[in-house]
């Protein structure tokens, strides 16, 4: 998978994540050091012909390229605490889970250690690491994702976002806030029809089919964001409002939990109450766009 096996990898965290990494790692024949603040998760990645690190420190020692991946940047801060020397050179890529703020605080913080560091996301669950269906987003400087990347491939489908640091964590919970509403969309379609007596499995198809053409609308309706104009083109916002009317009425006349299409609902008001009613339904983006 990678033609740059000659490159030693250290990885800091052996949780779930950090061991499928290493161990991914270690499959493209990387030299991999490994440190975890409880040593003994690293005894099947030993046996599999890891180096584990007595601290910190040796760890970083160990290589140009350090991986560390905990369960958020507190715990990254703790660890790599007292390692400002050894810093000093080395590239830090974090993969570990947080904010866009804590991502550009994380960067400045290696900056002034004389570290090079990207931030990173992992889209995906252990089991998938080292194959092509995990994709993990990086974000700083393109130089050091490229020199890297040839490392990084062993970890899955790895892509560069962008130059500022915070923009892998923003994908991230912008990839959250996209799964949850397609989830929360078919969980209230659901709890409709079960009233019914339809059950989740039969309905299914049909909402797999409507998620996927809601989806082909996208990159239109991202066109008349970004240039600020929403001819309504397919329908108008008041049109889409009185529809919400609809699923709120239905939802509560069969005694099925409104608050959902109220929320939204709520939003589509403010929005004509703007003078917005007459354009189309990407015009939203002003209510989602303020706190
Ligand atoms: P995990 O299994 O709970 O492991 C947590 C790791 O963090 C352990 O290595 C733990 O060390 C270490 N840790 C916590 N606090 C520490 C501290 N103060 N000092 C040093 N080490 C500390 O979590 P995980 O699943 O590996 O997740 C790691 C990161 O990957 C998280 O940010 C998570 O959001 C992200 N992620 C996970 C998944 C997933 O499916 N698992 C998917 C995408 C992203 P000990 O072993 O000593 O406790």
């Amino acid at each position: 998978m990678t033609d740059n096996t000659d490159v030693p990898v250290t990885i800091l965290g052996l949780g779930l994540m950090g061991q499928a990494l290493a161990g991914a790692f270690l499959k493209a024949g990387h030299v991999t050091t490994v440190w975890n603040r409880t040593p003994s998760k690293a005894g099947k990645l030993v046996a599999e012909g890891a180096r584990l690190a007595p601290t910190v420190g040796d760890a970083l020692k160990a290589g140009p390229l350090v991986i560390v991946c905990v369960t958020d940047y507190r715990a990254v801060h703790e660890l790599l605490d007292g390692s400002d020397a050894e810093l000093d050179g080395r590239t830090l890529i974090n993969l570990t889970s947080g904010s866009s703020a804590q991502a550009r605080e994380a960067a400045r913080w290696a900056g002034q250690r004389g570290a090079r560091y990207l931030d990173g996301a992992i889209m995906a669950v252990p089991p998938a690491i080292g194959t092509a269906d995990a994709v993990i987003l990086h974000s700083g400087p393109r130089a050091d994702f490229e020199t890297h990347k040839p490392a990084l491939d062993a970890l899955g489908t790895v892509t560069y976002l962008g130059a500022d640091h915070g923009l892998a964590s923003l994908y991230d919970v912008a990839g959250l806030a996209m799964m949850w509403s397609v989830l929360n969309a078919w969980l209230q379609g659901t709890a409709l029809l079960r009233t019914a007596g339809v059950d989740a499995a039969t309905y299914a198809p049909f909402a797999q089919r409507i998620a996927a053409t809601v989806a082909e609308w996208l990159p239109g309706y991202a066109e008349q964001i970004d240039s600020g104009s929403f001819p309504a083109e397919v329908s108008a916002l008041e049109t889409d409002a009185r529809a919400m009317a609809h699923l709120i009425e239905e939802s509560e006349a069969v005694g099925v939990n409104a608050e959902l299409p109220k929320l939204i609902k709520a939003m589509a008001d403010r929005s004509i109450a703007a003078g917005h009613g007459g354009e189309q339904y990407p015009v939203l983006i002003e209510e989602f766009g303020r706190p």
